[in-house]
């Protein structure tokens, strides 16, 4: 059985960018591994910072089982702090749980999305881009070696990310784009949140939404959430030429870089068992 690994910086990252392919994988039999890297402690309106805390946590187990994960990984870093938190110190955690499941596909942020603003974004996707290839180094955090893990490579790259810079495989999501909905409804207090800084933001500006305030005030959350997930999917698929009716999402991928053709010529499988 293969094993995909998904990062996420914060409880709704997971489900909004890769949601459907989190699904689609778990349905075709993969391990689904889900890493938080944050607690999202400060991602509500009108909770304090322990009823956050259980939220989220609670929020993103539902959200979990939705889609199909394994096992749900937390690290527990303070959110929105982890610009101030050292790369080495991430990845060092990143490296252990490569090594500890052995991921062949990963999916994280990706580090060249330079408009990306949200720095737990930036610095966890710079973190697992050097975790790559630091955990296939033997002298590289020795501890995990004590333990009996092994150095290792996962062999696929999935980078997902706000702006998609350089997307160059869309994966359809046709039939796990109701899972991700549903995923992506879970996060209920990270959703109002979203809301909440809208509902702010366009306030400044002289402006309402009746839908937005209805939503931070405890309203359905559905009709929201399904025009963003379902709008944004159906146009990543209508923009790659699906046909009518499907959805996708789109993805920079990476497996060997400039060495993908040789490595595609002259490599050969290994045998079962070897
Ligand atoms: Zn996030």
């Amino acid at each position: 059985m293969r094993t995909a690994m998904v990062i996420s910086p914060h409880a709704d990252d997971a489900a909004i960018f890769c949601g459907g392919a989190m699904a689609r994988f778990a349905a075709e039999g993969w391990r689904v591994i889900l890493v938080r890297v944050t607690d999202d402690r400060y991602d509500s309106v009108g909770l304090d910072v322990d009823q956050t805390v259980q939220r989220n946590a609670l929020e993103l187990q539902k959200s979990a089982t939705v889609l199909g994960v394994a096992e749900v990984v937390e690290l527990g870093f303070e959110t929105d702090r982890l610009a101030d938190t050292p790369e080495t110190v991430i990845r060092e955690r990143i490296v252990y749980l490569f090594r500890k499941f052995q991921p062949h596909t990963v999916f994280s942020f990706d580090p060249t999305d330079i408009r990306e603003d949200n720095q737990d974004h930036v610095r966890v996707a710079q973190a697992v881009a050097e975790a790559f290839w630091v955990s296939c180094f033997d002298k590289h955090c020795p501890q995990h070696l004590a333990e009996g893990l092994e150095p290792f490579a996962p062999a696929e790259r999935w980078f997902y990310s706000r702006n998609a810079p350089g997307a160059d495989y869309v994966l359809d999501i046709t039939g796990t784009v109701r899972q991700k909905v549903a995923a992506v409804l879970c996060h209920e207090t990270m959703m109002r949140n979203v809301l909440n800084q809208y509902r702010l933001q366009l306030r400044t500006a002289g402006r309402r939404m009746a839908m937005i305030d209805a939503g931070v005030a405890g309203g359905d959350l559905r009709p929201l959430v399904e025009m963003f997930v379902c709008g944004t999917a159906q146009a990543v698929a209508q923009a790659a030429g699906f046909p009518e009716g499907h959805f996708a999402e789109a993805y920079r991928r990476e497996r060997f870089g400039d060495l993908d053709e040789l490595f595609a010529a002259a490599s050969e499988a290994i045998p079962e068992g070897e």
